[in-house]
């Protein structure tokens, strides 16, 4: 095999090398099926039996937390930004966000389109640096729900801890971050993620629920945008993205393999203070974008003194097999992306092209 790229992309992103390898040789023939699972029927013995693994080993990697269900839907996370209000923002109640990123603006602007909506608290003003003090969070009265999200991918700010809410439901955006630690389930009523980060490929997103939150039946939205469709059927109402989901059991027994969560979380704060370190270390050289506090596990983002340097950054860097590191095209700058699947020795490269780039351009 040639030699496995530095890969730091936002999403669809690095997979483990272990699960490629696993899919590849049942690829042509599942498991004596004679077909690959791709080529099987959803209704099958055999694929349902895939597709119930991954949400049993989902949910025992999170404790099994009590009541909970897990839906695999499509429409990656940018169609649960709509799926949320039109669900669960009743007339009369309003849909709470806390804005923290490029990620939570757009959820918002979804949720505007259904309902009434309300900033819960905001960070817009200091561009997105941190999270906002949720401290002393007071939400309107008839709040249907506060949205968070875990992780902003584009600017690299991570919740630390999640707001108390009360009786109010919360829901979080967990797309760029689920699983890179353990979470305490019991505190969201909802928590939905697009696979393309931490759990798998593309073409599945997976929702964790109260089930009773998902079985609220509500009227006048077609069944493929309804959560009850989803759990009445086993999130085999219609066709599923079958390939995907098989992938996304077999990255959930890879963190199974790894140790777990714990784990999993120490593995992250060793990447990430590899990258976080260089930066601090830099003398300015390189400025990290979030407030340390805030800083994200899984997308570190810097800058550089000019555009031109940053440019030159990246060219230089793929030259020496490392890929991703361009910012979001909406923010500029650098970025890492160091998901669960990121080998420790690519952030060790990636820490060391850094020092020589300092070195050399410093
Ligand atoms: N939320 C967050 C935090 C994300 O990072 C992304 C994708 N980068 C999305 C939502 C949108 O996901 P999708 O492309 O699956 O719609």
């Amino acid at each position: 095999m040639n030699k496995r790229a530095y890969n730091f992309n936002a999403g669809p992103a690095a997979l483990p090398l272990k699960v490629l390898e696993r899919a590849q040789a049942e690829f042509v023939d599942f498991r004596g099926t004679g077909m690959s699972i791709m080529e099987m029927s959803h209704r099958g013995a055999v694929y349902e039996s895939v597709h119930n693994e991954a949400q049993e080993r989902l949910l025992r990697l999170l404790g099994n937390p009590e009541g909970y269900k897990v839906l695999f839907l499509q429409g990656g996370a940018s169609t649960q930004f709509a799926m949320i209000p039109m669900n669960f923002l009743k007339q009369g109640q309003v849909g709470s966000y806390v804005m923290t990123g490029s990620w939570a603006d757009k959820a918002l602007k979804e949720a505007k389109l259904f309902g009434e909506t309300h900033i819960a608290a905001s960070s817009k003003e200091d561009q997105y640096m941190r999270i906002p003090d949720l401290d002393n969070l007071e939400l309107p009265e008839h709040t249907a729900y506060l949205h968070v999200t875990s992780n902003e991918t584009i600017e690299g700010v991570q919740y630390q801890k999640y707001p108390a809410t009360g009786q109010v439901p919360l829901i979080a955006d967990m797309s760029s971050d689920i699983l890179c630690r353990p979470v305490d389930v019991d505190r969201f009523d909802m928590i939905y993620a697009g696979a393309q980060k931490n759990l798998g490929p593309s073409g599945v997103t997976v929702v964790i629920a109260k089930e009773e939150m998902l079985a609220e039946q509500a009227e006048r939205i077609p069944a493929m945008l309804r959560y009850s469709t989803f759990l009445k059927n086993n999130s085999l109402y219609n066709t599923p993205p079958s390939f995907s989901v098989y992938m996304v059991n077999e990255v959930l027994r890879w963190i199974e393999e790894e140790g777990g969560l714990s784990a999993i979380e120490q593995m992250n704060r060793d990447k990430a203070a590899l990258l976080y370190d260089q930066i601090d270390q830099s003398g300015g050289f390189y400025r990290g974008c979030a407030e340390p506090k805030d800083r994200s596990l899984m997308n570190v983002t810097f800058r550089l003194a000019s555009e031109e340097l940053e440019k030159l950054f990246v060219k230089e860097s793929e030259k020496e097999g490392f890929v991703g590191l361009k910012g979001h095209r909406s923010v500029g700058g650098l970025r890492a992306s160091i998901y669960n699947a990121v080998p420790y020795e690519s952030c060790q490269a990636l820490a060391d092209f850094m020092e020589a780039f300092q070195k050399q351009h410093g």
